[in-house]
């Protein structure tokens, strides 16, 4: 019988870690063990890796930089390719840049920025990578990856390379169309940007990033806003005006500083924020009578 160890044949061994803990691959530090996880830094990696993994039947889980994760406390069978600043290549053509999957969102609004390219403003305090940007659609201060995203170009379950023109990734508030299809593999994408004043582009930056430090609890390990906003409701206020702001289960705790985030206080486990979104959801249907539909995204192990 193969063994998942076998992996090394098909990517280099320093890309390689085994039974490698999430809680280091998640930006709210939870989650348990990974089988295998692998870092690639080439497309070719990458395709290696899916094909080891469809020839022997192991299950892939896709990450970028898990700022929108929580792993389960039984971790993750299988191999967990993750997608991160070592596959980050770009260029920039006049107003365009064509960008790997790998790319922090921060680093490339910088990047563009010092280009005196505007489109990214939104984005310098999103703590994922492009691809990851991209699935969820990601967004802030009234600008979102769909609006100067031109394409994306992604690895589907046959392992071709195949490319998606903006109107086919049917966007809307935090989907897109790999949501859908959450085995294909974002590679890299093509934004669109427009001429602006350096300067500009820098106060709207620091603009948000000032907003961010004031209103959201950074200086705790978290995974942004834990639900979808409603329609016509603000989760943050909701949540605020039940009282439960610093209510805590273990080492999970309700923000005091935006009940909208859940914050790891140190130790908390999966278990421990799972219960707590329960909890919530609970609260605000009995109140409010509405229903709150994870952002996070809980995967792994059951
Ligand atoms: C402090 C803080 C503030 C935040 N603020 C915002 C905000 O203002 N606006 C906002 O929209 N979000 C915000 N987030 C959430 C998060 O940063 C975004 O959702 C981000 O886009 C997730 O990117 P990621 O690389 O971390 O993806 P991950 O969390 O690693 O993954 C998210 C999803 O994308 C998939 N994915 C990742 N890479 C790929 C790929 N290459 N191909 C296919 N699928 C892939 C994963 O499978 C997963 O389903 C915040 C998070 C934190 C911690």
């Amino acid at each position: 019988m193969l063994n998942i160890s076998n992996i090394v044949d098909v990517i280099d061994n320093s890309k390689v870690k085994f039974n490698e803990p999430m809680s280091n691959h998640t930006t709210i530090k939870v989650g348990g063990k990974a089988d295998v996880l692998v870092v690639p830094t080439t497309k070719e990696d990458i395709i290696n890796v899916l094909k080891f993994a469809k020839e022997n039947s192991i299950p892939v889980t896709v990450i970028g930089n898990g700022s929108k994760l929580l792993v389960r406390d039984k971790g993750i069978r299988g191999i967990v390719i993750k997608i991160s600043s070592k596959f980050s290549d770009y260029k920039i053509e006049e107003n365009k840049v064509i960008v790997c999957a790998g790319m922090s969102m921060p680093k490339l609004s910088r990047i563009v920025m010092k280009e005196g390219l505007s489109g990214l403003e939104f984005a310098c305090g999103i703590p994922g990578v492009v691809g990851g940007g991209i699935r969820m659609n990601a967004g802030a201060y009234g600008g979102e990856i769909s609006d100067v995203l031109v394409n994306t170009t992604y690895i589907d379950d046959n392992l071709n390379i195949k490319i998606l023109d903006h109107k086919d990734h049917n966007f809307s508030y935090r989907y897109s169309y790999f949501k859908d299809h959450p085995s294909f593999v974002i590679i890299s994408a093509e934004f669109k940007l427009v001429k602006k004043d350096i300067v500009e582009i820098q106060k709207e930056m620091d603009k948000n990033s000032a907003s961010r430090k004031e209103k959201q609890p950074l200086e705790f390990p978290n995974a942004g806003s834990t639900f979808k906003r409603p329609e016509g409701f603000f989760v943050g206020t909701m949540i605020d005006e039940l009282g439960l702001k610093g209510y805590s289960i273990g080492g999970a705790e309700i923000s005091t500083k935006h009940a909208g985030f859940i914050i790891n206080k140190g130790q908390a486990t999966a278990d421990d924020v799972i219960s707590l979104m329960e909890y919530i959801k609970d609260k605000v249907f009995k109140k409010y009578g509405v229903k709150l539909e994870n952002e996070i995204e809980v995967i792994g192990e059951e």
